[in-house]
């Protein structure tokens, strides 16, 4: 699949923060595939910064998961297997169904409704001027919205995480073409804007489901790629060609 090269603004005084929040964004508009390696200076030299500052943006996502360590090969973006991505649609399917239940119950729902308007309206300009990568991290950031209006900093930590991990699981398995259906995202903010609860978690579930379907997770082993390859070759260390 042609992508766009990874490119970063450039710019002095970048945080930790900032960094970890450009590699997630990079992830959602799929410029950042699965397996693919990452190095302190690659990053220190992109956004101008000491690799100090890289160490510990590359560590707390290596903490989430997102970045995956190893003494010989180095850091690359994590590849989930099959049997991730299905415990990561399950916890999903745990955490988002209530996101949307507080949100439709939420004392001042009319500023709810107006970032999620607004966002919707965001998707669908994406959509319109046929922008893919733009589209597709926009979808993602859908879900990010919903934690964050749900005014929950652990919440939306760990769905900055779970959409991570879900844009590269689609990646890996769907083709890596899709993004969220655009009907589902705005019926689930009809639901809440109507304060009917019960209809937002059940507009969620569907929606989670229908992502879960598209990735065909029932199909193929278990395993990612990457991922085994890398154990593969810790494993075989001993028995390659001398020299
Ligand atoms: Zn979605």
């Amino acid at each position: 699949m042609e992508r766009p090269p990874l490119r970063f603004e450039k710019s002095r005084g970048r945080t930790e923060v900032e960094i970890r929040r450009r590699i997630l964004q990079a992830i959602f508009e799929q410029r950042l595939p699965p397996g693919e390696k990452i190095t302190e200076e690659q990053l220190a030299t992109t956004f101008d910064v000491s690799r100090t500052v890289v160490r510990q943006a590359m560590a707390r996502l290596a903490q989430d998961g997102i970045l995956v360590k190893s003494p010989n090969i180095g850091s690359a973006i994590a590849a989930p297997s099959r049997k991730e991505a299905r415990d990561i649609l399950a916890v999903r399917r745990m955490v988002e169904p209530d996101i949307v239940r507080i949100l439709a119950n939420a004392p001042a729902r009319e500023e709810v409704i107006a970032r999620l308007n607004r966002h919707l309206a965001l998707e669908d300009e994406a959509r319109n001027s046929r922008n893919r990568g733009l589209q597709v991290r926009l979808s993602g950031e859908f879900h990010l919205l919903l934690a964050e209006l749900a005014g929950n900093r652990i919440l939306v930590r760990l769905m900055n995480q779970l959409q991570a991990l879900t844009c590269l699981a689609i990646l890996l398995y769907a083709g890596g073409d899709e993004a969220c259906l655009p009907d589902e995202h705005s019926r689930i903010a009809s639901a809440i804007a109507a304060g009917d609860r019960a209809a937002a978690e059940k507009e969620m579930l569907h929606h989670l489901h229908h992502v879960e379907k598209d990735m065909n997770l029932d199909r193929g082993p278990d395993t990612a790629g990457f991922t085994e390859a890398i154990e593969w070759l810790r494993g075989h260390s001993g028995h390659g060609v001398e020299g």
